[in-house]
């Protein structure tokens, strides 16, 4: 499997990007950082897009990838995501007054996108690979996911608050090669991080004493650009050995 981060943040300034990760030639998970890091051909290759949830952060760049794409594959690009992130994308995104309605463009019968359902807490077959969706804590509906080939796993947090399933989750997937865990604010922006769902240094090493995988690398994603350097300095709070901050432009082979 290879993985390819495209960007890693939680918001843009001028050279930081919001998430995308590419795994082979053919899937993404989240839309952020698409458009400014994939060519016309690298874009129409692409036929999965797994999102972890409705914020905009996450799914901006499925506006500005249908205007490129459109007309130029022989089959749509499937959208996946769960009940209330498909339907917030269908309702509030591409609805003919946000963004033209791509489900439909260029013809209903061969439109640039499907929007996807899938099942939280189950697994589905993408690319080749299984993708467990897994329920986590965030304002809105939001998952963090273990994604599984013939040589190993992954799993990508998504944007998350203090949780539980996703650690016991991770405790038991064999052949684990390292997580990507979410940390957004530093720890004086705390309030912030409680009702917006997201990691601060501090919560973020209380959360991982759920990890019990010593054996893992954990690269920390979807740093707030505005505390990106704040967080850098703060990262020896977290209190574990294997962590690093996650950079664009990483890509893990296994
Ligand atoms: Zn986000
Ligand atoms: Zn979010």
């Amino acid at each position: 499997m290879q993985i390819r981060v495209l960007d890693c943040h939680g918001g843009e300034l001028l050279d930081l990007k919001t998430t995308c990760v590419q795994v082979g030639e053919r899937l993404l998970i989240d839309a952020g950082a698409l458009v400014s890091n994939l060519t016309i051909d690298q874009q129409v290759e692409i036929d999965d897009i797994v999102v972890s949830h409705s914020h905009f952060d996450h799914i901006k760049d499925l506006a500005m990838m249908a205007d490129v794409v459109a007309g130029r594959r022989r089959r749509p690009v499937t959208i996946h995501g769960s009940p209330r992130t498909i339907e917030a994308i269908r309702k509030f995104f591409f609805n003919d007054r946000l963004w033209p309605d791509f489900t439909r463009i260029p013809s209903r019968k061969n439109p640039t996108f499907a929007l996807k359902v899938f099942r939280p807490g189950h697994a589905f077959e993408v690319a080749g690979l299984s993708v467990l969706p897994v329920p986590v804590a965030h304002p809105v509906e939001s998952m963090g996911f273990i994604v599984k080939g013939r040589s190993g796993a992954f799993a990508m947090s998504g944007d998350t608050g203090p949780t539980t399933r996703f650690w016991k989750e991770l405790n038991r997937t064999e052949n684990l090669r390292f997580a990507m865990v979410e940390l957004s604010f530093p720890d004086e922006q705390i309030e912030v991080a409680k009702i917006s769902g997201h990691m601060t240094p501090r919560r973020l090493g209380a959360e991982l004493r759920k990890l019990e995988r010593r054996d893992i690398p954990v690269f920390l994603y979807h740093f707030k650009p505005a505390f990106a350097r704040a967080l850098r300095a703060q990262l020896h709070r977290v209190g574990r050995a294997e962590i690093y901050p996650l950079s664009p432009g990483d890509t893990f082979t296994f």
